[in-house]
């Protein structure tokens, strides 16, 4: 795929970009590795000023980076600006807790015959970030923040269809202060990803992607021996138990599916129904799917936009024709608009069955699958039943109950009567496909980093 903005609200190109020559790519790498022997000499309290100033700068340019996104994927801008300060947010907190997460643990001394023995944690070297396009700036910065925080320098190969946004990044860090190469953006296209992985300059990846992207990368670091992070896809489940508040699972359920355009790893996906408060639901949470305003993204008063890309579309609106072919119902939505770009309407479709592709797949788009249970053994099978396992939520009132779906749910994250969300202060990925390795909170920026044991007689 070519490098490229294409405005998804019309499918118009905007502006194309070529990809980075061999010997861009080589001098780039060589300023990484220049950039981290300067990098790893620095305290944390330098890095600490620059990280907090690339916030001040991102909160400077909330609106125009906000703006370059929405023209790049079609996220509305609303959710675009907040995404801005959502990556401010973090760049802070990274700034004011990495030292402390970075602290040399200490061992038993007498134990192992020492007078002091200590873990130490160091920074690895340049790291390849792989992104996807769904949140542009959020999925660089949550590895950014705490990786530059460490120590690391980073190498971002960006979503073909987000060139801009990767260039603002590309230019945030050095702005802020950081040394020329501690981040930098690879103009190159998804094939020169193991080259760049096979380089003994580059010591870690990290995903954020499809499972096929996921494999790949996974496939080409084995190779190498290098060490990865992956966060893929999921088909979080949302199950509503008869105790629950229907009328705000049905409310926060239509958020979950919706956010993004409905191009969320951790979006609701399944909502799983007792059959208890079933019809309640279903008619709570259709008649406000079928509510929602899909518009141009940038105005005020538009839930949903275009979906990213032309082939996005394309996988959505299949999924949604094999269910219907198949005996699904569609309750609402399900009918593309007959217009330029690539809009798809809120969906939700019943009576869905392990033949059809929606029951076991991701659906990256504003779709829901409904689906009727009898019990909380049924609700938990069908929940744990695909091969993803990211976010997940449960909505009951009842503690005991709450308890066994902590216990049970097979997920990276479970959340009880609340929408998934990710936060600086809580680790975040999946487990099974989903991926493994985790991102934010002290876990996340001790990924990549060596632990080095001291022993000092
Ligand atoms: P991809 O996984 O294809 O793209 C994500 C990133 O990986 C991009 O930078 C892409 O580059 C790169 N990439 C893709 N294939 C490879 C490969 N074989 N080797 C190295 N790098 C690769 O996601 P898509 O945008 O195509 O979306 C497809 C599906 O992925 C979605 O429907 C959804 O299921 C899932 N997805 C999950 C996301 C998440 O947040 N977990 C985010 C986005 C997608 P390039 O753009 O140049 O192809």
């Amino acid at each position: 795929m070519s490098i490229a903005t294409i405005d998804p609200t019309n499918g118009q190109v905007l502006k194309t970009f070529d990809e980075m020559t061999d010997q861009q790519l080589e001098a780039a790498l060589t300023r990484a590795a220049d950039g981290f022997a300067r990098l790893r000499t620095t305290g944390f309290a330098e890095r600490a000023r620059w990280m907090t100033a690339a916030a001040d700068l991102l909160d400077a340019e909330r609106d125009d980076v906000a703006r370059t996104m929405t023209t790049e994927m079609g996220k509305t801008y609303a959710s675009a600006k907040a995404e801005v300060v959502k990556c401010a947010a973090a760049c802070r907190y990274y700034a004011a807790h990495a030292e402390g997460f970075l602290a040399d643990e200490p061992a038993d001394a007498a134990a192992v015959g020492a007078t002091r023995a200590y873990g130490r944690y160091q920074p690895m070297g340049p790291v390849l970030a792989v992104m996807p396009w769904n949140f542009p700036l959020w999925q660089v910065m949550r590895f950014a923040a705490p990786a530059l925080m460490a120590g690391n320098v980073g190498l971002l190969k960006h979503a073909s269809n987000v060139p801009q946004t990767a260039l603002y990044l590309d230019e945030l860090f050095r702005r802020a202060g950081f040394p020329a190469g501690a981040f930098q953006t690879l103009l190159i296209g998804s094939a020169q990803v193991d080259r760049v992985l096979a380089d003994p300059r580059v010591r870690a990846a990290t995903l954020t992607g499809s499972e096929g992207a996921g494999r790949s990368i996974g496939a080409s670091a084995g190779r190498y021996l290098k060490k990865t992070v992956l966060e893929l896809g999921g088909s979080d489940p949302f199950v509503v138990m008869p105790s629950a508040d229907v009328e705000q699972a049905a409310e926060v359920a239509t958020v979950a599916r919706c956010q993004n355009n409905g191009q969320s790893c951790i979006a609701a996906k399944r909502f799983i129904v007792h059959a208890d408060v079933y019809d309640a639901f279903a008619d709570a949470f259709v008649a406000r799917m079928a509510a929602l305003t899909v518009g141009d993204p940038m105005a005020d008063g538009t839930d949903i936009g275009p979906l990213a890309t032309e082939r996005g579309r394309a996988e959505v609106e299949e999924q949604v024709r094999d269910a219907a072919d198949k005996g699904a119902s569609v309750l609402c939505g399900g009918q593309r608009p007959d217009r330029a770009g690539w809009w798809y309407p809120p969906t939700v479709v019943a009576d869905l069955t392990p033949e059809m592709r929606m029951y076991a797949e991701e659906v990256f788009g504003p779709v829901a699958g409904l689906y009727r249970v009898s019990s909380y053994e049924e609700a938990i099978a069908l929940a744990n039943g695909t091969n993803y396992g990211l976010g997940s939520n449960a909505w009951t009132r009842d503690p005991a109950e709450q308890e066994r779906f902590v216990a049970d749910l097979d997920a990276g994250l479970v959340f009880i009567n609340g929408m998934t969300t990710s936060y600086p202060e809580l680790p975040f990925g999946g487990v099974r496909n989903s991926g493994y390795g985790r991102e934010l909170s002290a876990q996340g920026i001790r990924e990549f980093c060596d632990l080095k044991a001291v022993w000092i007689g």
